[in-house]
């Protein structure tokens, strides 16, 4: 028996595989040293056996009660993943598991690699009106890529995986993309012609390819870097930023992932000091609207509301919001189920959050005609 995690986005720190019914292992902290919760390793040579592995510092997860509940993603030819037995037991993960075949790979959630993102780059830039940039360099030095489609006078951005461990963020990119740059999509057709998409996949390639749950390279939380970015700490969000600043922002939605709720659900921006009854009006109108076109997404759960004037302007939604007077919003899936509509065999998953990502259009649709 082996356990590795020399890969794309692996995790795990192996404190004793002697024995295959109690293996301890640990997950190694982000950059910074603040945050871990995502882990992800493959077990091989385990056919057969029934294996019993402990996460030993799970109680030191960024979020340790959002255990309780979660099942861990397994999968043995890396596109299908489903759920395996998990405890949250005496402050340790509790994973048991015994393998159809020889190797099998664990993660916190399905992943999507660097090399799925370098093909979700790729193709999008041969579909006819579809342009591809690199804004800059991370602080590991990859490149942040923008993508641009549409030729209407409307400035709508998205942008995902901000917190690289949530992995659901790009998969819901690729769903969202996969339709707006199919031309036989009527829908599709008809928002390209009345605004210009700007889509930014992946905002934390070096957290992502690193095993990181929150962190850039440089152990910065970028979703509390809107206020300053710096190009020494937060390039990521520097270069977007500065990119709004140049084309302006009607409409952005940031897309994330959430370890304890198992709901999907909207963060709005209602704490701003610029917070309008227009906003509250957009944003009900495209929660509606998603609703409407796709039932594992929600609004009766999800996060408090922020009181007016105490909203954090370090977050995107919340300095976009307030920066350019536009609808800004927070999309939030669930690492564990859609408890609305579960699926328990599979979870939350990432055929699940591609549909989620292309239902997007319906909620975009219902509010761009009053976008400004
Ligand atoms: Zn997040």
């Amino acid at each position: 028996m082996h356990i590795s995690s020399a890969f794309d986005s692996g995790n795990i720190e192996v404190l004793d595989a002697s024995d295959p019914t109690d293996i301890t292992l640990a997950i190694r902290p982000d950059a910074g040293g603040d945050h871990l919760q995502w882990f992800h390793f493959r077990v091989s040579g385990v056919r057969g056996v029934p294996l019993r592995m402990r996460i030993t510092n799970a109680e030191a997860a960024s979020y340790p009660t959002a255990w309780d509940g979660y099942r861990t993603a397994t999968s043995y030819d890396r596109e299908t993943w489903f759920r395996c037995d998990t405890a949250y037991v005496d402050k340790e993960l509790v994973i048991e598991h015994t393998p159809e075949h020889d190797t099998v790979h664990f993660a916190y959630f399905a992943p999507y690699s660097r090399e799925r993102h370098l093909d979700l780059i790729a193709d999008a830039q041969v579909v006819d009106g579809a342009r591809v940039e690199v804004l800059g360099q991370t602080v590991d030095g990859r490149d942040l890529e923008l993508i641009t489609v549409g030729d209407g006078p409307l400035a709508l951005w998205l942008i995902a995986r901000q917190h690289p461990g949530e992995s659901m963020a790009e998969w819901w990119m690729e769903g969202f993309l996969g339709r707006l740059l199919d031309h036989d999509d009527a829908l599709a057709r008809l928002l390209l012609s009345r605004a210009t998409f700007y889509v930014v996949p992946n905002m934390n390639p070096d957290g992502s390819s690193r095993g990181h749950l929150r962190n850039n390279a440089a152990g910065a939380n970028l979703n509390r870097e809107w206020h300053e970015p710096t190009m020494a700490r937060s390039p990521e969000v520097k270069l977007v930023r500065d990119r709004m600043d140049a084309t302006g922002v009607d409409f952005c939605l940031d897309v994330h992932g959430d370890e304890e709720l198992p709901y999907n659900f909207i963060s709005g921006a209602e704490g701003i000091a610029g917070w309008t009854d227009e906003m509250g009006r957009l944003q009900s109108g495209f929660i509606d609207a998603l609703i409407a076109a796709n039932p594992d997404f929600q609004q009766e759960y999800g996060y408090g509301i922020s009181k007016p004037g105490e909203a954090n302007m370090t977050m995107c939604t919340n300095q976009i919001a307030q920066r350019f007077g536009c609808l800004a919003m927070t999309l939030e899936q669930p690492f564990k189920d859609a408890a609305n509509h579960p699926s328990p065999e599979q979870g939350w998953s990432p055929p699940r959050a591609m549909a989620l990502g292309a239902s997007a259009l319906n909620g975009i649709a219902a509010i761009i005609g009053s976008l400004r």
